[in-house]
Order: C-alpha cells, then sequence, then structure tokens
C-alpha cells in the first residue's frame, strides 16, 4: 500500500510528501483504509509508530472532501480527537495544520491552561477538528457552549492513559473494556456516533486482557 493508492486529495498527498513520509507505516498501512472506508477500529500502537498520522490522514481527507463538495460560509466540526494531555493535543493539531495545509479544513484546540473564550470564539468561527482533552471538553459540554452534533469521526488517543488520569470517573463502570466502551459511549451521545460515525480508539499497551 502507498498513500497515492489511497484516493486522498492530491494537496494532502503533497502535504504527506513535504512532511517526509515516503512510505506508510504499518499501523498506518492498516488503519488508514479502514478509516477511510469508515469502520470504527481498535488500534494498540506505540508512540512513535505514527499512529497520529494514522488518523489525522482519514480526517484531513475526509473533511477536506466534504468541506469542497458542500460549500458553505463556515466549516463545522466534523471530526474530534481527545488526548490524555495539553502537550499532546498541541502536537496533534500542529501535525493535523501541516497535513491540512492549503485544504478547507481549520482546527481547534480545547485544552485547559488557555482562556475557554478564545477556544470558542475559534470554534464558533468555523472549524472541522478539534483537538480537546476530556476534562475541558467536558466543562463545555455541561455548560452548553458547545454542539457537538455535527461530529461523526471520534478518535480517543491513549485512552487507557485518559482512563488512568482519572477520566474513569466520569465513566462508571467495573473494567477496562467496559470502561472504554462506555466512555466513547459518553462522548458519542453529544455527536452522531451512533448513526454512521467512526470511532478509533488507540491504546497504547498492546494487553490482550483489556479487551
Ligand atoms: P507518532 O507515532 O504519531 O508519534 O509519529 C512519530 C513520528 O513519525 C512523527 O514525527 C511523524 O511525523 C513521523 N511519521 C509519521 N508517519 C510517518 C511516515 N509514514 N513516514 C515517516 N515518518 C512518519
Amino acid at each position: 500500500l502507498s498513500f497515492a493508492s489511497c484516493k486522498l486529495p492530491r494537496k494532502l498527498l503533497e502535504n504527506i510528501e513535504v512532511a517526509g513520509y515516503e512510505m506508510p507505516t504499518p499501523v498506518q498501512m492498516q488503519a488508514i483504509p479502514a478509516a477511510l472506508a469508515r469502520q470504527s477500529l481498535l488500534v494498540s500502537a506505540e508512540t512513535g509508530s505514527g499512529k497520529t498520522g494514522s488518523f489525522l490522514i482519514p480526517i484531513v481527507s475526509q473533511c477536506a472532501k466534504f468541506n469542497e463538495e458542500h460549500f458553505q460560509s463556515q466549516q463545522q466540526p466534523l471530526a474530534m480527537v481527545l488526548t490524555p494531555t495539553r502537550e499532546l493535543c498541541i502536537q496533534v493539531e500542529d501535525q493535523a495544520k501541516v497535513l491540512g495545509k492549503g485544504l478547507p479544513f481549520k482546527t481547534a484546540l480545547v485544552v485547559g491552561g488557555d482562556a475557554m473564550a478564545g477556544q470558542l470564539h475559534r470554534i464558533q468561527k468555523g472549524v472541522s477538528l478539534i483537538v480537546g482533552t476530556p476534562g475541558r471538553l467536558i466543562d463545555l459540554l455541561t455548560k452548553h457552549e458547545i454542539e457537538l452534533d455535527t461530529i461523526s469521526i471520534l478518535v480517543l488517543d491513549e485512552v487507557d492513559c485518559m482512563l488512568q488520569r482519572g477520566f474513569r470517573e466520569q465513566v462508571i463502570v467495573f473494567d477496562m473494556p467496559n470502561s472504554i466502551k462506555e466512555y466513547v459511549h459518553q462522548v458519542g451521545r453529544a455527536s452522531r456516533m451512533g448513526e454512521e460515525g467512526t470511532s478509533i480508539v488507540f491504546v497504547n499497551e498492546e494487553d490482550k486482557k483489556l479487551f
């Protein structure tokens, strides 16, 4: 499999080349075609495996195609990536910007540590991808400051870390597999995940017992 055989927008292929990715990594070879086909995935991949690209390439592709086909004055959130930390969110958004350069694809961060007003303002002006931490996102959702009903691609990155960092409490559950399912359900309730959405869940450890 090559990037060129994946039916990606031409500009995205150029951006992939500029980023220096020659060949898809093994996780990308498996995840990209499946995500482009709108399959839900549970992926176990380590940092350094190219996992960020494996969800960002399908996200950029699908958002840019949607925005090109449904021209509207403002973009709407179509994809959301949640990660356990602010730093990881910033890295993911940076990579998304590189891959989405020159395409109709805007991004916003929803993380603690920055003023909420600025983040909200950016979302309200129209973005396709929201990258956030669960804490700030849940804050905004409970205050009804943002709506996620247009989101159809949800990625939970390092979900094992997210649960370890205390978001387990927001998911009243007894074991890992159910907690992850419940977590996806909880976040997904606000979005269209139940209908035609894709959820991609990443875990760090290859622990078959978890699933
Ligand atoms: P990640 O596992 O997502 O943290 O990615 C690790 C590093 O690999 C990042 O710096 C990416 O820019 C880079 N990378 C991702 N995909 C590829 C690829 N197909 N070829 C070369 N480098 C890549």
